[in-house]
């Protein structure tokens, strides 16, 4: 069965114990969320004697695909919250501070409180910025009053997106919804908000008095062209209008305007609520570090790596996984999911002087939500071929009920999983 998201909830069971590799290495991770942990649980059972140092400058672990529900009032802020150690393995070495400066020739790294520290190998997993300063004219003090919601921005921030949103479901008028124009973490999360926002609104009797519009940053609703063509027809039933190569630019708050780049020039729209997700590029300290694509992605810095083992095609002892990595699908982590397990056995065959086959073949998913209640399946692949985990069962293309449970009750339990290696 090609597992996805919602297959670990019912396949993640133990796996096949294997001989462990003996080593001396100092293997340093950059980042304890989703990939980061999960890989330092799984690499802590496959070596025996390797010194594994993580770092990550958060307290805080966040489940982000909660946010999605907290900012539409249906889980609180803290439905997404725990603490970072309650993910990390014994014998892992948790540095809390921030990675500054990475330097892939002499194997070395400094950390913001001025620690430096060296390793024979590098897995970076930081996951990405949000660039709100890009926005002219926003910031995250806005969020949550004068219809400004921003709900990428963590759990605070989308429980203060549903505290513009709610205004608006209650008042109506028009309401916005952006996507930003580079590479993005689960780009189905600009369309559930949409959705939801529809469909809540709906619920209150309140739709009628409101314009929703949809404003996508290409030609197309997503990227993948059959589902792009299923939310085109969803938008029109919902009467949700779709304004293409719409790049959100600036915005006026006092006037509650939004300004655009369209091929046609810079086109302002009055608001009442304003969905805001920023770019998305890789932190600073990886672009700065010569660890990224120079032909690629340049004003976005994912790291380069082999698209299918996830190393580094010039640094053959650094590994990027999970949002951060320059691959062409995957930054979700259902993504990150399939992409563990393709590093661990790359970088332990790497230890122990042998090769491995494990591949990573772009699998992706969003359990799209339509309306409260409803969501799509939707798992798919570099090549854009829709790779159902559950063929006949959940068809991708319709919206569900068990699509819904997969992402408001299933999901969260097989992240968890993952986190301790266990998926
Ligand atoms: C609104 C929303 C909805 C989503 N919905 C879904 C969904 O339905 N399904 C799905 O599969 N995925 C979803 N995702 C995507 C998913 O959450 C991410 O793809 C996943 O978390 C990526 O894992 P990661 O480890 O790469 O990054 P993260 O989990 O973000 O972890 C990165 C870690 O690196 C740390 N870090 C950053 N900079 C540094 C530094 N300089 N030094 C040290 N540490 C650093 C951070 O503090 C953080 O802890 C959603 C995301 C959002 C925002």
């Amino acid at each position: 069965m090609a597992a996805g998201a919602g297959a670990v909830a019912v396949s993640g069971g133990a796996r096949a114990a294997r001989a462990q590799v003996q080593t001396k290495a100092h293997i340093v991770i950059l980042g304890a969320g989703a990939a980061g942990a999960a890989l330092a649980n799984r690499l802590t059972e496959r070596l025996d004697g390797a010194q594994i140092t993580i770092v990550d400058g958060r307290a805080e672990h966040w489940y982000q695909p909660g946010f999605s529900l907290i900012a539409a009032g249906l889980k609180p802020a803290s439905y997404s919250v725990s603490q970072t150690t309650d993910w990390l393995p014994k014998g892992v070495t948790l540095k809390a501070d921030w990675a500054a400066e990475i330097d892939p020739e002499a194997r070395k790294l400094r950390l913001q409180g001025g620690e430096t520290l060296t390793y024979d190998y590098l897995i970076v997993a930081t996951g990405l910025t949000l660039d709100h300063a890009a926005i002219e004219g926003f910031s995250l003090d806005l969020v949550g009053k004068d219809g400004i919601g921003a709900l990428y921005a963590g759990p605070q921030y989308a429980a203060r997106t549903w505290q513009a949103a709610s205004a608006f479901v209650e008042q109506g008028g028009v309401g916005i919804f952006t996507r930003p124009a580079t590479e993005m973490k689960c780009a189905g999360a600009p369309l559930k908000h949409t959705f939801l926002i529809d469909d809540i609104a709906r619920d209150a009797g309140t739709r009628g008095k409101m314009d929703l519009t949809y404003a996508a940053n290409n030609n197309s609703l997503f990227g993948v062209p059959i589902v792009a063509e299923k939310v085109r027809m969803l938008f029109g039933d919902r009467g949700i209008d779709a304004q293409y190569a719409h790049v959100l630019r600036a915005i006026e708050p006092g006037a509650k305007r939004a300004i655009f780049d369209t091929p046609e020039g810079r086109v302002e729209r009055d608001y009442d609520y304003l969905h805001v997700i920023p770019p998305q590029r890789a932190p600073d300290v990886v672009r700065q570090s010569g660890l990224s694509w120079a032909d690629k992605w340049v004003d976005q810095g994912w790291v380069e790596v082999d698209k299918h083992n996830l190393r580094h095609r010039r640094y053959s002892e650094v590994f990027a996984l999970g949002d951060v990595a320059g691959v062409p699908k995957g930054k979700t982590a259902a993504s990150v999911k399939w992409q563990v397990p393709v590093v661990e056995d790359h970088l332990v065959a790497q230890i122990a002087g042998d090769t491995a086959e494990t591949s990573y073949h772009g699998y992706t998913s969003c359990p799209l939500i339509t309306r409260v209640g409803r969501a799509m399946l939707i798992e798919f692949d570099y090549n854009d071929n829709l790779v159902p985990s559950f063929p006949g069962v959940i068809a991708p293309l319709e919206e569900l009920w068990i699509s819904w449970l997969m992402k408001e009750v299933a999901l969260k339990a097989t992240y968890n999983a993952m986190l301790r290696g266990k998926a």
